[in-house]
């Protein structure tokens, strides 16, 4: 699976991507074989994955990572922090658990460790976005002007779940409107109700992880050319490119393949593929 960087997606910044102490990255890794049957080839440890980043043309990555039950969300934060110090290329965010003890200050801890923003990965977390027992973690990404990335949509098997979908997700926009927020996956599988979200508040976000890769008909029933290309040059600085790497049981490069496919303008392209990240993250470049 060898990478090289693709006009027009060079240099790119991935605003989805995800790294984990090994044992706990394989154990995700299980689970999702498990549950979806998905089976993945790239390894998992920072260098190697930090090689197929940049021979595909990315200069920098965010790595997302989700504490899945109280207790350990202190010692995740602080490991990605260590691997952040190591590398100039992971803008590393923080996570914390509903059911932490002193969310909000876990996640200042975190924030005033380096971390850029905060993942909340809905299902799996088994909380609202706009959950009441966040709120403090939420009023903290306020005050430090830090953005949030959500699983918040159903996609790819959580349409039964309570805490996911457009009208949950509308909860956070409407409470929080100074906060920036991303749903990840371009909301699937209720894209056209985290669109209009989009266009109507500055503040939403959505990026195009696994949503618009190749694959996605074929691994979560998804067909990305149902988005016209009038929504990624409308809302491209809404809109910015992530990957889920390296949990995508296909090669990387069918990440940008669809998007590189169309023809959009190369303005276009700068947003999704760079500057909305720089904007979403609040980084000056
Ligand atoms: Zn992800």
């Amino acid at each position: 699976m060898s990478e090289r960087p693709d006009d027009g997606f060079a240099p790119a910044i991935d605003a989805h991507v995800h790294l984990f102490p090994e044992r706990l990255a394989s154990a995700i890794q299980r689970t999702l074989t498990d549950a979806a049957g998905w089976e993945f080839e790239y390894a998992i440890d920072r260098p190697s994955m930090e090689s197929t980043l940049v021979d595909a043309g990315v200069e920098r990555y965010v790595a997302l990572p989700y504490a899945h039950k109280a207790g350990v969300a202190v010692g995740l934060n602080e490991w990605l922090a260590a691997e952040a110090a190591d590398s100039d290329r992971l803008i590393p965010f923080a996570t914390v658990h509903p059911d932490d003890d002193g969310v909000g200050e876990i996640v200042r801890e975190a924030f005033e460790a380096g971390a850029r923003g905060l993942k909340f990965h809905c299902p799996v977390q088994e909380c609202a976005p706009a959950d009441p027992r966040i709120e403090s973690a939420l009023e903290v990404a306020v005050e430090y002007d830090r953005p949030i990335t959500y699983h918040g949509g159903t996609a790819p098997m959580y349409e039964d779940d309570p805490n996911v979908g457009a009208d949950r997700f509308a909860e956070v926009v409407e409470s929080f409107p100074d906060l920036r927020v991303n749903c990840a996956h371009m909301g699937t599988y209720e894209v056209d109700a985290f669109v209009e979200m989009a266009r109507e508040h500055e503040n939403v976000y959505l990026d195009t992880t696994f949503a618009m890769s190749t694959e996605a008909e074929e691994i979560m029933g998804f067909d990305p050319s149902s988005i016209d290309d009038e929504v990624f040059e409308t809302l491209s600085g809404s809109i910015m490119y992530g990957s889920d790497f390296p949990n995508i049981p296909y090669p990387y490069r069918a990440e940008r393949a669809e998007l590189l496919g169309r023809d959009l303008s190369a303005e276009t392209y700068r947003d999704i593929f760079y500057r909305t990240a720089i904007d979403f993250l609040g980084l000056d470049d």
